[in-house]
């Protein structure tokens, strides 16, 4: 069940700050407050829904290919290219934290290790 008053949710109606890298009709990506690689953004979708799990089986198709297209647009404003990880903790027992669907967006020297 989705929360209404998690962060991202508030994020969004602008209850509290972020650093925006991208933001379009459809997502919004802004810096990560904890950044744990040398650039550490987050996608995510306006609507509401909790994980990958919800957002892949009950967002609108069309939902999705934007979803899909605002990340590339905010690795493409990064000047990233071959060098960056997405990544969406699905469910606390993966470590999600916000329940409302994200992407990391993380790009770091280090990453020349396998992960
Ligand atoms: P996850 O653990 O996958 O759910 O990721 C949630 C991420 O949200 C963490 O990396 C947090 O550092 C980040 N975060 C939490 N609150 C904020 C905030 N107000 N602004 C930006 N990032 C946040």
């Amino acid at each position: 069940m989705y929360d209404k008053n998690n962060v991202f949710a508030k994020i969004l109606r602008g209850e509290i700050p972020n650093k925006t890298v991208y933001s379009d009709d459809n997502v919004l990506a802004f810096y990560d407050v904890a950044p744990r690689a040398k650039v550490h953004v987050l996608v995510i979708p306006r609507g509401e829904c909790t994980d990958s799990f919800d957002f892949t089986q009950n967002a609108p198709a069309d939902a999705q290919v934007a979803f899909w297209c605002g990340v590339r647009k905010t690795v493409e404003k990064l000047g990233l290219r071959d060098n960056f990880r997405t990544v969406a903790n699905t469910g606390r027992g993966a470590g999600q934290s916000v329940m409302h669907f994200h992407i990391h967006i993380m790009s770091d020297e280090r990453f020349t290790e396998d992960f």
